[in-house]
C-alpha cells in the first residue's frame, strides 16, 4: 500500500492536487473537511458540534476527529492501493493517532507531500474559492483565523514528519500541472 498525506495551509491546493493524485495512483480519498461537511449536511450531532468550530476558523477537537477517522478508514475496505489523507492530521496528537491506527492495520504513511505557498496568495485563493464553493468558512475574515490556526497548531507537524524522514517539500505556486509533476515524482520515489 502507498499511503500519502497531503499537507499544507488552507488554500494551498490540497483538494485540487488530491484529485490528480487519485486519478494517477487510484488511491482512496479521505478528506476530514468533506467528512465534516457531510455530517453538517445530514444534521448529525457531530455536524452540529463541528460547525461551530469550522465557522470560527478553529479545529474540531482531536477526540472527535480521531474517532471518526478510524471508521472512515475501515469503510474504504482492504482492497485499495492506498489512501490519500487530505486535511488530516492537523495536530501532533492526530499524527500520532494516525501512526498507531495504520500500524494496527499493518501499514504506514509513505510520504507527506507538503505544499508550500506564500501567505498573501493563500488568502487570495480562499476568497476566490468562496465565490463558488458555498463554504461558509471561505471568506477573508475566517480565512485569517484558519491561517493562524494552521500556523499555531498544524505547522509544527512539518518538523514531526521531517524527523520521520517522510516530508517532501513541494513549491505550491505556479501551474496546477507543474505542481502535480513534482508531487508525482515525490510519490513515485516514496
Ligand atoms: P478543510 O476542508 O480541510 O479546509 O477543513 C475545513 C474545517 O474543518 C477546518 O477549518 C476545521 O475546522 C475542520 N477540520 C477539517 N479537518 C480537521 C482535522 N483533521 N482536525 C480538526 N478540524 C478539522
Amino acid at each position: 500500500m502507498k499511503n500519502v498525506v497531503i499537507f499544507g495551509a488552507p488554500g494551498s491546493g490540497k483538494g485540487t492536487q488530491s484529485e490528480l493524485i487519485i486519478k494517477e495512483f487510484g488511491l482512496a480519498h479521505i478528506s476530514t473537511g468533506d467528512v465534516l461537511r457531510a455530517e453538517i449536511a445530514n444534521g448529525t450531532e457531530l455536524g452540529k458540534t463541528a460547525k461551530g468550530y469550522m465557522d470560527n476558523g478553529q479545529l474540531v477537537p482531536d477526540s472527535l476527529i480521531i474517532d471518526i477517522l478510524a471508521s472512515v478508514l475501515d469503510s474504504k475496505g482492504k482492497n485499495i492501493p492506498g489512501v490519500i489523507f487530505d486535511g488530516f492530521p492537523r495536530t501532533i496528537a492526530q499524527a500520532e493517532a494516525l501512526n498507531a491506527m495504520l500500524k494496527e492495520r499493518g501499514t504506514q504513511i509513505n510520504v507527506v507531500v507538503g505544499l508550500e505557498v506564500e501567505e498573501d496568495e493563500l488568502i487570495k485563493r480562499i476568497v476566490e474559492r468562496g465565490k463558488t464553493s458555498g463554504r461558509s468558512d471561505d471568506n477573508a475574515e475566517t480565512a485569517k483565523k484558519r491561517l493562524s490556526t494552521y500556523f499555531n497548531q498544524t505547522l509544527p507537524l512539518k518538523d514531526f514528519y521531517v524527523k520521520e524522514g517522510k516530508y517532501a517539500s513541494i513549491k505550491g505556486m505556479g501551474s496546477i500541472e507543474s505542481i502535480f509533476a513534482d508531487i508525482k515524482k515525490a510519490i513515485e520515489n516514496a
